[in-house]
């Protein structure tokens, strides 16, 4: 016997470990999988290495011998866990916080152990069948009407690649059969999407031949929607010069701010123009499990295509991400492909062959870990939560509405509040060059500060040319004790901070600016 209890003969010879074998390894990983969540909160949340400085750290050759459990798993506590960004930290409030649950986390596990792959019915008739209830749970939970079909996948990037590969083949350029290269009635695709739009629109466009000048970036108004009548005017433009329109893409929750494109507007338009109307509410698309909030998604039932991520906002860990359709066979017609190989010839021919409707072959059984989530939490357990993010949200909008030496760079639709620090003394400077360079730097220091204390981590973006600290609620593990407390991080850093530029010593004339800099200086000073 070896010390971790393995049987030598089983570990070095062939096959795999036995059934009493296993069973002591997997009780061994349910400690270390609570134990690091137990360690959480002690932990920084962002690693405090340097890039290039963990893969050292490793053997620059592979192992040739079998090592025992236990030795591989104190490795794992060695080398693992302390480089690895702490998404389940309580203080992650950084990008799209995607929390993993104990839920997801199991159903992660149970999924690896079934094994299944379900690319066919009958590579999984299990996985290709709950994939059509969790489907059609999520549907009705979401307030979507029948018509609407789909599956899941692994990102928002993919299902918006199938969503375009859709309308492309919806549009009549049977691009799946004939490619695009050299034929001139083809034109030239267009596609709309906001400038606010995720870059997984532009990547779409990128693969699929379309090319990213294909995609039509759509001004923003003030508070970073898509201006409905530059939309309108952009496809005539377009119509006008002989390009040919295929699809638009509405974002219900954009990546930077969290902004709701008019989605009633939108459909209107795809609609008047045949257009396939694709929309990414990759994160904010859980909030329509709230009815009282169905008014925020108000005509997105009319879409082609929608995708949602419960690996964003739904506590499930990377990666899930739910593709409905009402156009399932536009889908088809994009990825279907069935070679001599993958024939079912020993049953009826099956309802559905999921990976027909896919670019990749394989596929994981996703659908269990979402069935064993919405089992887990139920759906009201699911929006009091998020019911909860948007509080907490709220509350820290608050508090910088409240503050003269803050101030807030979008509204609030959801969990995340753009904000940044801008002291009074600047306020009537708005605008000025200067100003807001120093003001993108100190915001900068500001972020960079607080994210060294390893006690949160928040990330940045860029909305009115404006650099913009994001703080991002959804965390799972983020109680009202870190919301207090990012805020008086916020508070105590800026504190610190030089509060107006430095006055140009070589400018003979005083600008207003150096105006502000000069009179802010301590009196006595
Ligand atoms: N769409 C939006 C609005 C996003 O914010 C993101 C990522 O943050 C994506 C799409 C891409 O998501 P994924 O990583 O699932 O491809």
């Amino acid at each position: 016997m070896r010390s971790d209890g393995l049987d030598p003969a089983q570990v070095d010879g062939l096959g795999d470990i036995d059934a009493d074998a296993y069973r002591r390894a997997l009780h061994e990983i349910a400690d270390l999988i609570a134990d690091y969540a137990e360690s959480l909160p002690g932990r920084p949340v962002l690693p405090p290495v340097e890039p290039g400085s963990i893969a050292p750290m490793f053997p620059t050759a592979p192992p040739e011998d079998p090592a025992p459990l236990e030795s591989i798993l104190a490795d794992y506590r060695r080398l693992v866990e302390p480089h690895a960004t702490a998404w389940n930290h309580p203080g992650f409030m950084a990008y799209f916080p995607t929390s993993s649950s104990a839920a997801g986390v199991i159903g992660e596990l149970l999924m690896a152990s079934l094994a299944q792959n379900t690319f066919l019915w009958r590579t999984s008739p299990i996985g290709t069948e709950l994939e059509t209830v969790v489907v059609s749970w999520f549907r009705q939970a979401l307030g979507l009407p029948e018509g609407f079909d789909g599956l899941v996948t692994d990102t928002a990037s993919i299902g918006s690649l199938m969503a375009l590969a859709a309308a492309r083949e919806a549009a009549g350029l049977e691009a799946a059969q004939r490619g695009l290269p050299a034929r001139p009635e083809v034109g030239e695709p267009r596609v709309y999407a906001s400038a606010e739009a995720h870059s997984s629109i532009d990547k779409a466009c990128m693969i699929l031949g379309l090319g990213r000048d294909a995609l039509v970036h759509i001004a923003t108004d003030d508070a970073l929607r898509l201006r409905s009548e530059a939309l309108e005017a952009a496809i005539r433009a377009d119509l006008g010069a002989g390009r040919r329109p295929i699809a638009i893409v509405a974002t219900l929750g954009t990546t930077a701010s969290t902004s709701v494109d008019p989605i009633a507007d939108i459909a209107d338009i795809a609609e008047r123009h045949g257009l396939w109307l694709h929309v990414d509410a990759a994160y904010a698309g859980v909030v329509a499990l709230l009815p009282e909030r169905h008014d925020t998604f108000s005509g997105w039932e009319r879409a082609d295509s929608i995708i949602v991520n419960p690996h964003k906002w739904l506590f499930t860990p990377f990666d899930a991400s739910l593709f409905l359709t009402r156009r399932m066979t536009q889908v088809r017609a994009a990825f279907s492909i069935m070679p001599e190989y993958l024939r079912t010839l020993d049953r009826a021919t099956p309802t559905r062959d999921m990976g027909e409707y896919t670019p990749q072959l394989g596929r994981r059984f996703r659908a269990l870990k979402l069935w064993v989530l919405l089992r887990w939490f139920g759906l009201a357990g699911l929006r009091r939560r998020i019911e909860h993010h948007m509080l907490q949200a709220q509350t820290l909008a608050g508090w910088v509405d409240a503050d003269p030496s803050f101030e807030r760079l979008a509204p609030v639709p959801f969990s995340v509040v753009c904000l940044r620090w801008r002291p009074a003394e600047l306020a009537n400077h708005a605008g000025d060059p200067v100003v807001e360079a120093f003001l993108d730097t100190q915001n900068q220091a500001l972020m960079d500060a607080l994210n060294r204390t390893g006690e949160v981590l928040l990330s940045h973006a860029r909305l009115h040319g404006r650099f913009t600290i994001r703080v991002a609620f959804g965390n799972l593990r983020t109680t009202d004790r870190e919301l207090a407390r990012v805020w008086h991080l916020l508070r105590e850093h800026a504190e610190r901070l030089e509060r107006a530029p430095a006055p140009s010593a070589a400018s003979a004339e005083r600008t207003p600016v150096q105006a502000v800099a000069a009179d802010s200086r301590p009196s006595g000073g």
